[in-house]
C-alpha cells in the first residue's frame, strides 16, 4: 500500500538553484541528478502525500505497467529483484520510495506542498513561485508534473444523481466493498483492462460501458526467475544486456516504421484478431470487441486477463450509447436499462490541465497559455522560449506508445542539466531556448506526424488537441529523441 509522510517542514526562504514540481518519476531523476551534479540548493515539491506520482495514485485492482520493470525503471537506480516482468504498481511506487531512501532525497521533498503559480522576476533572473504553503524563489524550475492525473469524468447527464457509490479509478475507493455487487465500469482504456478482469469475478454483475473497443495484445507477463534475479545480482553486466534487449525489443516497432499504417500494422492486427479469437468464442461478442480503426491509431494495449473476463456469466458488455445516469444506475439510447449498486469511471485524464492549471508568465508578462495559444509545443519538448530557466520533463510530443518512458524522462533530465552546468560555466542568470531553434524543431515535428496513424488511423484519442493535433507524442523513434535532446547544444540557445 502507499506510504503517507509525516507534515512537510516548513518551506526555505532562501533562493533555490532548482526547484522541482513533481515527485513521481521525473522529478526523482531530476533530484538525484542534481545531487549527483552538485546543483543545490534544490527542492521538490508534489502536491500529493507520497512519493511517486501517478504511481503512487493509481492504486486501482491490478493497476500495473505494460513495459517490463527492467526497463521500466531508472538506468541510475537500477534493481536487480523484481517480481515479475511486468511491475505492479505497489513495487514501482515501492521501488521509487526505495530510490529516494537510497539517493538522499528526502530532506530535498516536500510533500503535500501545492505549487500554484510561477512568474519570471526578470530583473533578479528567477522564478517567483506560489504554493499553497508559501513562496518560493528558484533560479531555475522543472516540471515533472506529468500529464495523466487530472481525472476527467465525462458529463454524462445525471451524473451526479447517481444514488450509489461511484468513484474514478485513479481515486480508487477501497473502503467501497465490490462483493455480490452490480457494478457499472465507463470505458474500456489502459486503466479499465487491468481491473476489470480482477473485479469481476467479486461482481454479483458487471457491466462494461463500452464507446470504442481497444486494440488488445497478448502481454506474456510472468514472474523473473530465481536464476535471472541471483545472475542479475552477482552481474550488473547481465542486468544491463537484459534492460538492453527489452529496450530493442521495443524499439525495433519504432524502426519498423509503426507511426504510419503499413504492413506491419496489417500484420499486428492480425495477430491482435487471433488473440480475441482464441479468448471469446462468440462470434457476436467478438464483433463487438473488434475495433474499426488502424491499430495504434490509439495507445495498443496489452492483457491476457481482459477477455476472458468478458466471457464471465456475470459480465456484460454494453457497447450501445449511453443516454443517462440516473439514481439507479444508467439509461442506454435504446432505452434498455442498467441497475447498479457501484459505477466506476475508467475515463482517463484531462491531458491538458496538468501544465494549465499552474499559471506561469515568462519573460516581459507573457503566459506560457498565450505563448501556446496557436499550440502546445516545446523545444525537444523540454524549452520553451521567453520562459527562461524553465524545464519540462514529459513536455509536449514526448509520449510514446511503443518504448519506455523512463528512457525519453532521463534524457530530458541530461539536457536540463547540461543548460544548468552552462548556465554555472558562464556564470550567467538565464538560458532560453532560441525562437528559431524552437520554431524549427517544431516545424519538424509536425511534418512527421502530418500523415502519422494518430491522425489518419480513423480514430480520435486524447493524443490529439482540440484542433485534431498531436501535441502528445513523439513521432519517431527513442533513439532519433536521444540523438536530438540528450546532449543541449548551446547554439540552440542563448545566456544572458
Ligand atoms: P484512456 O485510455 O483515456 O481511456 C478512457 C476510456 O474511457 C476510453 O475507453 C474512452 O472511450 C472512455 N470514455 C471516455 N469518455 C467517455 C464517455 N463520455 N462515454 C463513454 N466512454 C468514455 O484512460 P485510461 O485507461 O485511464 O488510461 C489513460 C492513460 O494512462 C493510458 O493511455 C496510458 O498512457 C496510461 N496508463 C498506462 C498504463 C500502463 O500500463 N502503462 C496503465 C493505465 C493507464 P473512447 O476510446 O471512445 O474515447
Amino acid at each position: 500500500m502507499t506510504q503517507t509522510a509525516p507534515d512537510p517542514a516548513p518551506l526555505p526562504s532562501e533562493t533555490l538553484a532548482v526547484l522541482i514540481v513533481g515527485a513521481g518519476f521525473s522529478g526523482i531523476a531530476m533530484g538525484i541528478r542534481c545531487l549527483q551534479e552538485g546543483i543545490g540548493p534544490f527542492l521538490i515539491v508534489d502536491k500529493g502525500d507520497g512519493i511517486g506520482g501517478t504511481w503512487h495514485e493509481n492504486t486501482y485492482p491490478g493497476a500495473a505497467c505494460d513495459i517490463p520493470s527492467h526497463l521500466y525503471s531508472l538506468s541510475f537506480a537500477p534493481k536487480s529483484d523484481w517480481s515479475r516482468l511486468y511491475p505492479r504498481q505497489p513495487e514501482i511506487a515501492a521501488y521509487l520510495r526505495e530510490t529516494v531512501a537510497a539517493k538522499g532525497l528526502g530532506p530535498h521533498l516536500h510533500l503535500g506542498t501545492r505549487v500554484d503559480a510561477a512568474v519570471w522576476d526578470e530583473a533578479e533572473g528567477l522564478w517567483r513561485v506560489e504554493t499553497d504553503r508559501g513562496p518560493l524563489r528558484a533560479r531555475a524550475l522543472v516540471s515533472g508534473m506529468g500529464a495523466l492525473h487530472h481525472p476527467a469524468i465525462p458529463a454524462i447527464p445525471g451524473r451526479d444523481d447517481f444514488a450509489g457509490k461511484s468513484f474514478h479509478s485513479a481515486s480508487w475507493d477501497h473502503g467501497c466493498d465490490l462483493r455480490g455487487k452490480r457494478i457499472g465500469v465507463i470505458g474500456t482504456g489502459a486503466s479499465a483492462i487491468q481491473f476489470v478482469p480482477l473485479i469481476a469475478p467479486e461482481a454479483d454483475r458487471l457491466v462494461l460501458f463500452q464507446r470504442t473497443p481497444p486494440w488488445v495484445m497478448p502481454k506474456h507477463d510472468r514472474p523473473m526467475s530465481a536464476r535471472e534475479t541471483s545472475a542479475f545480482r552477482r552481474l550488473p553486466l547481465a542486468r544491463w544486456l537484459f534492460r538492453q534487449r527489452l529496450f530493442w525489443i521495443h524499439e525495433l516497432r519504432a524502426l519498423l516504421g509503426f507511426t504510419k499504417v503499413s504492413k506491419l500494422t496489417a500484420q499486428a492486427e492480425s495477430l491482435a484478431r487471433h488473440h480475441l479469437r482464441k479468448a471469446v468464442p462468440d462470434k457476436a461478442l467478438r464483433d463487438r470487441l473488434t475495433p474499426r480503426y488502424r491499430l495504434g491509431c490509439k495507445r495498443v494495449l496489452v492483457s491476457d486477463d481482459y477477455y476472458p473476463a468478458l466471457t464471465r456469466p456475470n459480465v456484460a458488455l454494453e457497447s450501445g450509447g449511453i443516454a443517462r445516469i440516473t439514481p439507479a444506475g444508467i439509461v442506454m439510447q435504446d432505452g434498455t436499462e442498467h441497475p447498479l449498486d457501484v459505477l466506476i469511471y475508467a475515463t482517463g485524464f484531462d491531458v491538458g490541465a496538468s501544465l494549465s492549471r499552474v499559471r506561469t508568465v515568462g519573460r516581459g508578462g507573457l503566459a506560457l497559455s498565450q505563448a501556446w495559444r496557436d499550440g502546445v509545443g516545446a523545444f525537444q519538448g523540454i524549452t520553451v522560449s521567453g520562459f527562461p530557466n524553465l524545464f519540462l520533463l514529459m513536455g509536449p510530443n514526448t509520449g510514446l506508445g511503443h518504448n519506455s518512458m523512463i528512457v525519453m524522462i532521463e534524457a530530458q533530465v541530461e539536457h536540463a542539466i547540461g543548460c544548468l552546468k552552462a548556465l554555472r560555466k558562464a556564470g550567467a542568470k538565464a538560458i532560453e531556448v532560441r525562437p528559431e531553434a524552437q520554431a524549427r524543431f517544431l516545424a519538424e515535428v509536425r511534418a512527421k506526424l502530418a500523415d502519422s496513424i494518430w491522425t489518419t488511423g480513423g480514430c480520435t484519442s486524447w493524443y490529439l488537441d482540440a484542433q485534431g493535433r498531436n501535441t502528445t507524442l513523439w513521432p519517431g523513434s527513442v533513439l532519433a529523441y536521444l540523438r536530438g535532446a540528450r546532449r543541449p547544444r548551446l547554439r540552440d540557445y542563448r545566456l544572458s
